[in-house]
Parts: structure tokens; sequence; C-alpha cells
């Protein structure tokens, strides 16, 4: 039986192209501090990279630095921004969503612990005008994060262009975005923005955060003077290049791929409605991720129906990646406003390039099967 795997927004299978060049510069590469042969060909391997995602992205008004993946961008973004803060003796103010990625709302709750004021908004996404006519002009720093593509749910939104806090520090979590819809930092109003690369057919290890001003954040990790002494620790120059390849890629191919993630969410869509009764599609019509659909099986425990797919060949989800390991109903889809029974019955579908037509099929028959025995 051929695996079917649905899986792809925890995390894509790795592009043939991008694996046998991180091979590649495996054999050969040294520490890009290094000053002989071997470091100096790894350092250039981590500078052309940097160029060559700059320009991919239009965003030559960004510097780029390397992370290991979005958890960590979002940890820099959100702790450099406070202790940049702190060491300038000012209170920042946070303002965030509850239906964030964990990478998000964890920092932000550590924060809070330490006394930092956070304030959540209870939608996905901070929509112009939201924030006007608030009192959040106390005179301190002010951050505001906000995603444009759930992980969870698909939801999709456009990228902010302007402040409406004019002062504020704006951060997105464009993780999902990238090779998926038509994404470029060139017209966005944000300071700083993560990326990862093993979202996108990239290595695992390897992950980004654009900063406009590196002056707005202080390194929490220290050590070197590696990434505008942002990012202390020796960098990963395989999987740098690795990640700049898989933009390349999924640039290149965006609108050729773009339609058919599209085509293959309305045929699974309607599949899914016509065939597995009692099913409500969380995933909106109107504007979402191409290759995501989360759809919730009333009566049903997510993580049984995950099991039991994964039995019948097929790699599900109940949400996050990250939060799969706990027993805890989706913090996003609470913070969406569904009870946690209804939170706990939701499965999430997300495929890429390498799905095809038959796979759709296949997927729904063994998925009918398997609800229908669950529901006995
Ligand atoms: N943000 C979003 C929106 C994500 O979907 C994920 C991965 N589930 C992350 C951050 C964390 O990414 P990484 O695995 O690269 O740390």
């Amino acid at each position: 039986m051929k695996r079917l795997y649905f899986d792809w927004n925890a995390s894509a299978p790795v592009r043939t192209e991008v694996s046998e060049l991180v091979y590649e510069i495996h054999k050969s590469c040294g520490n890009p501090s290094s000053v002989h042969s071997e470091g100096r060909r790894a350092r250039s391997i981590i500078e052309e990279s940097r160029s060559r995602i700059r320009s991919l992205l239009k965003a030559e008004d960004y510097k780029i630095i390397f992370t290991s993946g979005a958890t960590e961008s979002n940890n820099l973004a959100i702790l450099g921004f406070e202790r940049n803060c702190i060491n300038k003796g000012l209170a920042p103010l946070y303002i965030s969503s509850l239906a964030e990625h964990s990478s998000i709302i964890e920092p932000l709750r550590a924060l809070e612990r330490r006394g930092v004021q956070v304030h959540w908004h209870s939608d996905h996404f901070i929509k112009k005008n939201e924030l006007e006519g608030k009192s959040y002009n106390s005179g301190n720093p002010v951050f505001v994060s906000s995603m444009i593509a759930n992980n969870e749910t698909g939801h999709l939104f456009d990228a902010l262009e302007s402040k409406e806090i004019k002062t504020a520090h704006y951060h997105c979590d464009a993780v999902q975005v990238l090779g998926k819809v038509n994404f470029s930092v060139a017209n966005v109003c944000y300071d700083t923005v993560t990326l990862s690369s093993h979202k996108i057919g990239g290595p695992v290890g390897a992950g980004a955060l654009l900063v406009r001003d590196e002056s707005s954040l202080s390194a929490i990790q220290f050590g070197g003077a590696q990434e505008y002494s942002l990012r202390a620790g020796t960098e990963n120059a395989a999987a740098i290049a690795g990640f700049a390849r898989a933009i390349e890629i999924v640039t290149t191919e965006l609108e050729l791929n773009y339609q058919k993630l599209l085509r293959l969410n309305t045929l699974l869509r309607s599949l899914i409605l016509a065939r597995v009764p009692d099913t409500k599609i969380l995933t909106p019509a109107g504007r979402f991720l191409p290759n995501t659909l989360s759809i919730l099986f009333p009566g049903l425990d997510g993580r049984s129906l995950v099991i039991a797919l994964d039995l019948q060949g097929v790699a599900a989800s109940v949400g996050s990646a990250c939060a799969s390991g706990s027993i805890e109903p989706s913090h996003v889809l609470l913070a969406l406003g569904f009870t946690p029974e209804e939170a706990r019955s939701v499965v999430r579908l997300s495929f890429g390039h390498l799905t095809t037509d038959g796979d759709i099929a296949d997927l729904v028959t063994r998925l009918d099967a398997v609800v229908k025995r669950l529901r006995v």
C-alpha cells in the first residue's frame, strides 16, 4: 500500500536537488569563521545564500539572520526586542493573538510571567484598524506580532502594508506563506519576519529572521559574533545553502504550484463532502492556504483518527506538530471559539507539489473507511 503523506505543514519532503547540494557541501566545508580555505568556502556559501535570499524575496531593506528554524527566529524577535528595551531602560508592551504558533505564544507567556504586559487578541490576525482607538500609546515601545497564514486552519490574510501604531515594531511569522502564495517583503510594514527551511523542501535546521534594523534587537544567546552579533554559534553552511536553494525552487515554481494546490484543495473538499458524512470543513472557502484543509469530525477524537489513518498508510495531523504530543486541544481552535470537544475532533490534511489527484482519491477512500469504523 502506498504511503500517503498529508502533513506538509509540519515538514515538507526535502527536494532532491537540495539534499544533493547539502551532501556535497558537507563533504568539503570547514567552520565559516576559520581563515583557511575550507572555512572561507563555507563563509562564501553562507554569504552567497544570504544575498540570493535577499534578492528572491525582494528583501533588500532587511538583514538576514540565519537561525536553526522558525522557533528560534520567533524567540529572537520577541525576546531580543525585550532585551533591547531593557538595555535602554524601557518597558515594552506586546500585542499578539492567541491563535499564533506556540513559538510566538510561549516566549510571550514567559515574558508575562516576568511582569511584561501582553495584550492578547482573540482573532487570528491583527487586522487593519483593529488597534485604532485602543490605549496602547502609553509611551512604552510596542511590539505587534501577527501571522499571515495559520498553519492549523489554513486561514490566509493580506500582509500589512502600513503600521497603525506608527512607532511600533511589527513582527510577522511568515513560515506558512513562503512558497505557497505570492509573498515578498517588498511592500510590507514588518520590522522582522520569520521563515523556516523545512516547510518548503529545504533541510531541517535552517531558518531566518529578516530584520530591518538590527539595532532594534539585542542578542539572547551569547558566544561568537556571528550573524550581526545577534545569533552566536557556528552557522550551518550546508543547511543554509539548501534553504536558499529551496527558496529559489519554490519561488520559481510558485504560480504553477499554486494553481495545482488550489485544484487539489477543491478536489479534496468536494470528495470529502460527498463521501465522508457529517464533516465540517474549517478552512475558509475564500482566502486560504491552498495546500491545507482542516476538518471537524463531530463526535470523533482527532488523535484516534490520526492513529487509525496512520495504520492505513496516511500521515495526517491534529494540528501543529509542535503540539501533537500534548493531550490538550489545539490552542488555535480554542482561541477561535471552538469548544474543547470540537477542537479535539479536528484533523488537518496538508499536501504539496508531489501530491497527485490519485493520492487525494486514495486518501478519501481510506478516510471514509476509517471514519465509518470509528463511528460504529
Ligand atoms: N510558525 C509556524 C506558523 C509554524 O507552522 C511552525 C511549524 N509548525 C513554526 C513557527 C515552527 O517552525 P520550526 O519547526 O522551523 O521551528
